[in-house]
């Protein structure tokens, strides 16, 4: 087990300081044949594929400067291991910010997020993290350092080498460097949410909302024991099934004039209590949205001695638990989210209803990972025709390329052919995307 409790087999962990150092380390580890293991925060180290032979770690960190912030081309470019929370604290002196989700913030890194290329609540409003990612500069599998994109907005030649990097986790390249396109922050946030007792008039509401003037930057849908006593919303109790949550960004009157619609429709569809949640607590509602698909165990602050995120994991207490996100056509939420409480009481559902994806717990305790995704998680996807990934599985639980992901991107003949154009020797991360597990 390496530093800091991670499950990645290191023999030894290099924190290159510059370019050229990290270049250098990828040349000797191609010489040597050794597996080369890239880290950022380490929050998501197991998320993918289980790397199974020892190695170099390559922590990122000490690459974290800012390189260039032009900030009226709302453009910033960054070192890779930049954590996030300090990316966006240089951004807001500047009134903006990345509109990407990233769990435990304090520790992720610029770097990591764009090698996961997850997506959480803002993406409804504000698009996914590689439609950020302008450009960016790596090491490949040969210890060749190239670029791709550019420092600026508008351009359009060549292959999108950004977009295929992002998501990769780290196994066509190790990400150096990396431009972003920026927003300006909301001037004010707001929650409106409210109680819904019954699946048709969650259904209803969600359309409505689609078809409204409204445009909210996030529509959320919270199911199960996580969301029973919240700490920001209070208590979901029977007959009450689900939360609908809704959240508004931009200027003050147009959060205001929004909030306004939205309290006035659902008291004409008969819903008593709307609540609204405004600053500081609709920060709090944002950080537990954006929290919630971090499994207990694997909270990497933990691991670093470091106070759990706070409220993270409200109503899911110390059992084990397989966490996955499925991804379905946005009128087919309300079903999914339905079938999945039905499958058992103990699971809990978090559905960014707006764009169609699901994150969703599954106890361990007394149905094992394989059965849940083989026999429930699976057909139950499927039949909504959409597909669906593990995002973390407790120490312990191994699951093959096919269970982690139910189209493995490693049994794609374009992907291998990719991997080995850009690893040919295979030292990069094998076994996070299924090559060579
Ligand atoms: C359960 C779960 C839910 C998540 N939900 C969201 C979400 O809603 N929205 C969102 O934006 N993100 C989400 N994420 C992703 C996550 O927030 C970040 O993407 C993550 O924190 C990565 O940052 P890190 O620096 O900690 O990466 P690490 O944990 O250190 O690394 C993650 C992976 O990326 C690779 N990697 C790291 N840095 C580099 C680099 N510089 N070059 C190449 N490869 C690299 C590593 O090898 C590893 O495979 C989620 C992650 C998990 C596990």
């Amino acid at each position: 087990m390496s530093e800091n409790n991670f499950p990645f087999p290191e023999v030894q962990r290099f924190r290159p300081a510059s370019l050229e150092e990290l270049a250098e380390l990828v040349r000797q580890a191609v010489a040597s044949r050794t597996p080369i293991y890239p880290i950022g925060g380490g929050t998501s180290l197991r998320y993918g594929g289980l790397p199974t032979r020892p190695g170099w770690g390559l922590s990122l960190q000490q690459l974290r400067r800012m390189v260039d912030y032009p900030a009226r081309d709302l453009t910033i470019t960054v070192e890779a291991g930049l954590p996030v929370a300090e990316l966006q604290t240089l951004l807001a002196q500047q009134g903006q910010w990345w509109p990407v989700d990233a769990p435990q913030p304090d520790q992720a890194t610029v770097g990591g997020v764009v090698a996961c290329n997850l997506n959480g609540p803002h993406r409804y409003a504000w698009g996914s993290v590689s439609d950020y990612v302008l450009g960016l500069t790596a090491v490949d599998g040969q210890g060749m350092v190239f670029a791709a994109g550019s420092r600026v907005v508008k351009n359009a030649a060549g292959y999108n080498l950004c977009r295929l990097l992002a998501g990769s986790l780290g196994a066509l390249a190790v990400i150096a460097q990396v431009t972003l396109r920026v927003q300006p922050l909301p001037e004010t946030t707001a929650f409106a949410a409210a109680k819904l007792e019954d699946w048709d008039l969650a259904d209803r509401l969600l359309r409505q909302l689609m078809q409204s003037q409204l445009l909210p930057t996030a529509i959320q849908l919270a199911v199960g024991p996580a969301w029973t006593d919240d700490p920001v919303l209070g208590e979901l109790k029977p007959p009450a099934k689900a939360w609908l949550i809704v959240g508004l960004e931009g200027s003050a009157k147009e959060v205001a004039w929004q909030v306004e619609q939205l309290q006035s429709a659902w008291q004409a569809e008969g819903l008593r209590q709307v609540q609204i949640l405004r600053e500081p607590q609709s920060q709090a509602m944002w950080r537990r949205l954006v929290e919630f698909p971090v499994l207990p165990g694997l909270d990497s602050r933990l691991a670093n001695g470091l106070p759990p995120v706070p409220n993270a994991h409200h109503g899911v207490g110390e059992e084990r638990f397989l966490v996955v996100q499925a991804g379905v056509l946005p009128s087919q939420v309300v079903a999914l989210a339905a079938r999945w409480v039905q499958m058992d009481r103990r699971i809990s559902v978090l559905a960014h209803a707006g764009h169609g994806s699901l994150v969703g717990y599954f106890p361990l305790d007394g149905v094992d990972a394989r059965r849940w995704l083989q026999e429930s998680i699976f057909p139950s996807v499927s039949s909504q025709h959409g597909h669906v990934h593990v995002l973390s599985a407790p120490t312990g639980v191994v699951l093959s390329p096919a269970e982690l992901w139910s189209q493995p991107p490693c049994q794609d003949r374009l992907m291998q052919a990719i991997k080995q154009r850009f690893d040919p020797d295979g030292i990069l991360n094998p076994g996070r995307l299924g090559f060579d597990a």
